[in-house]
């Protein structure tokens, strides 16, 4: 749910999430919360009660496009979300647990954000994609979906592919290379160059941790 569709079907339609659309993995709606307005200049936010800077979107039209959304999908295992600075800090772990789900509505604030009420009346959870506060909630529900999409069963070639990764394997990965094996006077290491497995992965193995050490000692 989103005042600018279009930013989202742009992102969520290229690269690895659109062709992951096309092959039925998931789909990605993006519905315009302003077609729900019933004000005649197709008004969607209002000054805040109280006083203060900005405006804040009101909460008939949000409700309303909740509504339509809930009759389409009627049936589904449904977690409605709001993108908020406000919001649990989406992490890896966190992502894992939205798999559970047919069908997930992602609220996108803008402005001041959104009246208090329309959170109250439908919103599950807040989820904030780190600790900054952005102008509109769509690139975090682009963020979200991409992280939970690449998930799917199909979306990547295999899970080994997000599980064996940084974060998800418990520390960071080890540096990648590929040709050429010279560039700029920096070679690819001889160990990677040869077909010894079991050496290949104590290297990788080592050269993670020290990476994790070095960059994110929290992990370890
Ligand atoms: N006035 C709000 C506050 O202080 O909590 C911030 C509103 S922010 C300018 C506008 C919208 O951007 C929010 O409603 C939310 O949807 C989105 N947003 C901003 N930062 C975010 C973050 N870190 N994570 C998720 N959504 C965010």
């Amino acid at each position: 749910m989103t005042l600018f569709p279009d930013l989202i079907t742009a992102v969520c339609g290229e690269s690895i999430i659109g062709r992951a659309a096309e092959a039925g993995i998931l789909s990605v709606n993006a519905h315009n919360i302003r077609d729900f307005s019933k004000d005649k200049h197709r008004r969607v936010d209002d000054t805040p009660y109280g006083g203060g800077m900005g405006m804040v979107m009101r909460p008939d039209p949000i409700v309303d496009c909740f509504r339509a959304i809930k009759a389409e999908t009627e049936g589904m295992k449904r977690r409605v979300i709001y993108m908020s600075p406000q919001g649990a800090l989406l992490t890896q772990k966190k992502a894992k647990e939205y798999l559970v789900y047919d069908n997930i509505v992602l609220l996108c604030g803008h402005y001041e954000g959104v009246d208090q009420r329309a959170i109250d009346a439908i919103v599950d959870e807040e989820i904030s994609i780190g600790n900054y506060v952005l102008t509109g909630g769509e690139l975090p529900a682009c963020i979200f979906i991409d992280c939970v999409s690449r998930m799917l069963e199909g979306t990547l070639a295999s899970p080994e592919c997000y599980e064996e990764e940084s974060i998800s394997c418990g520390m960071l990965e080890y540096p990648q290379y590929t040709r050429p094996v010279e560039f700029e006077g920096a070679r690819v290491p001889e160990v990677l160059q040869g077909g010894n497995h079991a050496e290949i992965a104590k290297w990788r193995y080592r050269a993670a941790l020290e990476k994790t050490k070095r960059c994110r000692p929290d992990l370890l």
